[in-house]
């Protein structure tokens, strides 16, 4: 089998992002292979870790990855501060004499976009909506390398390494079964709390679970990396109960044009066409607009936003909601069925290097000051004796069920393959056990005997 059957196989996706298939990312020559463990997101323990814990592992996957692309230059990118990682990755370079850099960023935010991080590497902007592949790059989360790992061993993505980090007695690493209810995790770590909400993800781009019965219904699937458990009454819990209605209407009676949110968008400094102030400026009168070349003046650079939220939680004097604007007029633009034309070879702004939002200014933005620890946490593995599977980790088509009530599944099996034609996974059991449930949703399996 070679490499990309192999991932394919395993059912590898982006553990560090929106969980594309990793076997359709892999399958090009490029010229500059990247690994991403810049922990994009404050309060992340989880690439930090793996850093810390596989360093060999890692850097010998980078090698046979470069040699499968073709590439001329591998990169491992962290943040500078990053002590103990880098110093890991290094020694485990010098032991497999590899030809593997360490790149040393800034911290600053979002450090991780894969966009920005090919910028910070090679100076090139990838192309509006484009990929890295199309400047000669690819990137990988170092969860993904690792998944790529275990891939060429024929072992199956099966069980997920996440930290729960925040409102904790002390943050904390799980080695989780996909599918594991996120709540027993919650149940095992030590929470402050007992009337929380948690973000799937980081404070800035994570979903945030409210109610209890959100929280019941989420498990952990391939690109959960981290569990932020937050009192209900946070700034960021309050923050996400707006209403669309009412940030519109904030946007038409608050917005003082300052221009910040386009100024600090790292998508408009890599050259793109990104002008959140402009959308801002024009909701009040969206549905006068009749001519599309002014209604694309007025909303078509939101086709450009990648949803990193720096403009509306950081960026905005005002507090209002840019992010959630520009994605309420991408709808729009769907709606009216107008195509924004792509700038295909943008050339980053004059001063990017100035235009950064620093890590520890936004995190005291977020008031998550009080959750930064510098303790390394410990790793808790964790069984389950239930879980149910989802069809949908990845993006592109859910995967289809392979197996039936009532089926025996071991631990590592295949229980739903990838859809014909078009983006999809595999998807195995990380626990063995009985079927008890295949819904539309995903398969449920018992560890319990009838
Ligand atoms: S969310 Fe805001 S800062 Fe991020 S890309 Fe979109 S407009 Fe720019
Ligand atoms: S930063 Fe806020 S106030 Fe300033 S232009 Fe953008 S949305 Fe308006």
């Amino acid at each position: 089998m070679n490499m990309v059957e192999a991932i394919k196989s395993a059912g590898v996706v982006g553990a560090g992002g929106a969980g594309f298939p990793t076997h359709i990312k892999l399958n090009a020559k490029a010229e500059c292979f990247l690994v991403n463990a810049a922990e994009c997101e404050p309060l992340i323990e989880t690439d930090k870790y793996l850093c810390r814990t596989y360093p060999d592992r890692i850097v010998e996957t980078v090698v046979k990855i470069a040699e499968h692309l073709g590439a001329k230059r591998s990169v491992i990118a962290l943040k500078d501060h990053y002590h103990s990682e880098i110093k890991a990755l290094e020694q485990a370079i010098d032991r497999k004499k590899a030809a593997v850099e360490i790149f040393k960023m800034r911290s600053f935010y979002p450090a991780g976009d894969e966009q920005t991080l090919v910028y910070e590497v090679t100076g090139r902007s990838v192309p509006e909506r484009g990929l890295p592949l199309d400047v000669g790059c690819v990137v990988d989360n170092v969860g993904t390398v690792l998944s790529i790992a275990d891939a060429l061993e024929e072992k199956p993505v099966m069980e997920k390494y996440l930290s729960v980090t925040g409102a904790v007695a002390k943050p904390v690493m799980f080695h989780a079964p996909i599918g594991t209810p996120i709540r027993r995790i919650l149940q095992a770590a030590d929470l402050k709390e007992t009337k929380y909400a948690v973000i799937l993800g980081g404070p800035m781009m994570g979903k945030m679970l409210r109610t209890d019965g959100e929280i019941d219904a989420a498990v952990v699937t391939k690109t959960t990396g981290n569990l932020l458990v937050l009192p209900k009454d946070h700034y960021l819990v309050r923050r996400s109960e707006l209403t669309p209605e009412r940030m519109i209407h904030q946007a038409a009676t608050a917005c003082i044009q300052c221009k910040m949110c386009t100024d600090l968008c790292p998508r408009y400094m890599i050259g793109h066409e990104v002008r959140p102030n402009m959308v801002m400026r024009s909701l009040w009168k969206e549905a006068l607009i009749t001519d599309e070349k002014e209604y694309k003046r007025c909303f078509g650079s939101a086709a450009n936003c990648c949803s990193c939220g720096a403009c509306e939680m950081f960026s905005c004097p005002m507090g209002l909601s840019p992010r959630k604007m520009n994605d309420y007029a991408k709808g729009l633009l769907r709606a009216r069925g107008i195509n924004v034309e792509k700038n295909t070879q943008p050339v980053a702004r004059d001063g990017i290097e100035h235009h950064r939002i620093p890590t520890d200014r936004l995190i005291a933005r977020l008031d998550l000051t009080r959750y930064v620890t510098h303790t390394e946490p410990e790793l808790i593995e964790f069984q389950v004796d239930g879980c149910m599977i989802p069809f949908s980790q990845h993006i592109g088509k859910p995967a289809v069920p392979k197996v039936s009530v009532g089926d025996h599944v071991a631990k590592g099996d295949l229980v739903a393959s990838a859809a014909e034609g078009g983006l999809s996974a595999n998807i195995h059991t990380g626990m063995a056990g009985v079927v008890t449930e295949v819904t539309d949703r995903g398969i449920v399996i018992s560890g319990k005997e009838e």
